[in-house]
C-alpha cells in the first residue's frame, strides 16, 4: 500500500514538473450529501482498483425501446481522480507545487468544471464565507490556502533577498458583463455604468488588464478572509437569489506575484488564476425563456469558447480565437503564455439523477484532457 502511494505521488509530481504549457485534469466527485444518502440505492460513479487513483467509471442506464433495462459503462483515465471520501488536504497537497510555480513567475489557471452542485466552490473556496472566518483550516478550499502556502514562501524567500508584492482582482463575469466584486461594498454590480467602465485592454507592454477594477494587496493570509467576505457581500447586493446567481457565472480570482532580489538583481513575474465556472448543465434551451434563455446562451457560449481556445492552442493554430468571450479574452495572457500551466478540476456529483450531467462533463474533461498544448508548441516550433 505504501510503495504504491509513494510511486503514486512520485510519477503524480514528475507529471505536474512536466506540465510546462500543458493541461492536466483532475477529477473530484464529491460526497453525497443528507436526503441523497436514502435516495440513492446504488450509484453509477465506480472508481477501478488501480495503482495511481486517476480512473473512473460511470455507467449508463436506460430503457431500449422494448421497455428493457440496458446499461453502459464509459470508463475514464485522468491525471488524477479524488474519490468522495478525499479532504481538501488532500486535494490541496497536489496543487499545492503549482502554486509555487506561480510564485516562480509562471502563469497559472486552475479551473473547476462542472454542473451547479456538483462542489467547485466547495474546492475552490471551501463551504462559504462565514464558515471561512473560522479556526478549522481543514475545510479552506484552494483559494484561502493558496495565499496562505504564497505568503509563508515569500517570508522564507526575503531571507534570501526576495522582495514580493501580491496584489488580488476579484471579478465576476455574468452574462458576458464583467463585475467587480472588491469594488467598496455594494457597488459591485450597482449601475451599467459603472460595469461598462470595466474593459479588457492591452496595456503598453501587451499585458491583458482590467481598466477600472479594484485591485487590492495581500499582505496577509487574513486578508484573503476579508476579501472573500467582501466578493460575497458585493454578490449579494447583485442578485436577489445569490446562490442562483453565483451558479450562472464566471468568477476568477487573481493573484499578482511580481518579485524582486536586491541581491542578485533578479525578478519574477508570475499570476495565479483560480476560476470558478458556471454550472456547466444544458438547460432545455427551448424551453427557456427571457433572462434565463440569455444566461444559457452566454454561459454555453464562454465554455465552448473555452474548450475551442485550448484545442487551438493544442493544435498550433495561428488564431486563437481568445476574442469570443470574455473570459478567453481576461485570460488570454495566462492561457497562451507559452509557460503557462493549466490544471482543470472536473466536479461530479455522484447521485444517480445526475448521471447524464456527469458523462457530459466527463466526457468535456477527456477534451481538454487530450489537449497537449506544449507538446504542440514545441512541434510548431
Ligand atoms: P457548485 O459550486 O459546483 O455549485 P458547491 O461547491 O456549492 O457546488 O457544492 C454543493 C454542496 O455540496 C455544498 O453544500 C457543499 O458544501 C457540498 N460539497 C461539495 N463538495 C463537497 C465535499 N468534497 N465534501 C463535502 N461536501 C461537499
Ligand atoms: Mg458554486
Amino acid at each position: 500500500k505504501l510503495r504504491s502511494e509513494e510511486t503514486m505521488r512520485r510519477r503524480l509530481h514528475n507529471a505536474i514538473q512536466e506540465l510546462k504549457g500543458n493541461i492536466r485534469v483532475f477529477c473530484r466527485v464529491r460526497p453525497l450529501l443528507g436526503d441523497e444518502k436514502a435516495a440513492a440505492a446504488s450509484l453509477p460513479i465506480s472508481f477501478p482498483e488501480c495503482d495511481d487513483n486517476n480512473e473512473i467509471e460511470l455507467v449508463q442506464s436506460s430503457e431500449n425501446a422494448l421497455g428493457k433495462a440496458t446499461s453502459k459503462a464509459f470508463p475514464f483515465k485522468f491525471d488524477r481522480v479524488f474519490a468522495p471520501d478525499s479532504s481538501q488536504d488532500a486535494v490541496f497537497e497536489d496543487v499545492s507545487q503549482l502554486i509555487q510555480s506561480a510564485l516562480d513567475g509562471y502563469p497559472v489557471c486552475i479551473f473547476a468544471y462542472g454542473q451547479t452542485g456538483s462542489g467547485k466552490t466547495h474546492t475552490m473556496q471551501g463551504p462559504d464565507s462565514i464558515s471561512l472566518s473560522s479556526k478549522d483550516e481543514h475545510i479552506l478550499g484552494i483559494i484561502p490556502r493558496a495565499v496562505k502556502q504564497i505568503y509563508e514562501n515569500t517570508n522564507k524567500l526575503a531571507e534570501r533577498g526576495w522582495e514580493y508584492t501580491l496584489e488580488g482582482q476579484f471579478l465576476e463575469i455574468y452574462n458576458e458583463t464583467l463585475q467587480d466584486l472588491l469594488a467598496p461594498t455594494g457597488r459591485g454590480a450597482q449601475t451599467n455604468d459603472k460595469q461598462a467602465k470595466l474593459d479588457i485592454y492591452q496595456d503598453s507592454e501587451g499585458h491583458t488588464r482590467v481598466k477600472n477594477v479594484t485591485t487590492v494587496k495581500v499582505d496577509s493570509a487574513e486578508r484573503v478572509h476579508w476579501l472573500l467576505a467582501r466578493a460575497a457581500d458585493n454578490r449579494t447586493v447583485a442578485a436577489t437569489n445569490c446562490n442562483e446567481r453565483s451558479s450562472r457565472s464566471h468568477s476568477v480570482f487573481t493573484l499578482f506575484l511580481r518579485g524582486t532580489n536586491a541581491l542578485t538583481g533578479e525578478s519574477s513575474s508570475g499570476v495565479l488564476n483560480l476560476i470558478d465556472l458556471a454550472g456547466s448543465e444544458r438547460l432545455a434551451n427551448s424551453g427557456s425563456s427571457g433572462d434565463r434563455l440569455k444566461e444559457t446562451q452566454a454561459i454555453n457560449k464562454s465554455l465552448a469558447c473555452l474548450g475551442d481556445v485550448i484545442a487551438a492552442l493544442a493544435k498550433g493554430s495561428r488564431h486563437i480565437p481568445y476574442r469570443n468571450s470574455k473570459l478567453t479574452h481576461l485570460l488570454q495572457e495566462s492561457l497562451g503564455a507559452g509557460n503557462s500551466k493549466t490544471l482543470m478540476f472536473v466536479c461530479v456529483n455522484p447521485s444517480p439523477g445526475s448521471a447524464q450531467e456527469s458523462l457530459c462533463s466527463l466526457q468535456f474533461a477527456t477534451k481538454v484532457n487530450s489537449c497537449q498544448i506544449g507538446t504542440a508548441r514545441r512541434q510548431a516550433a
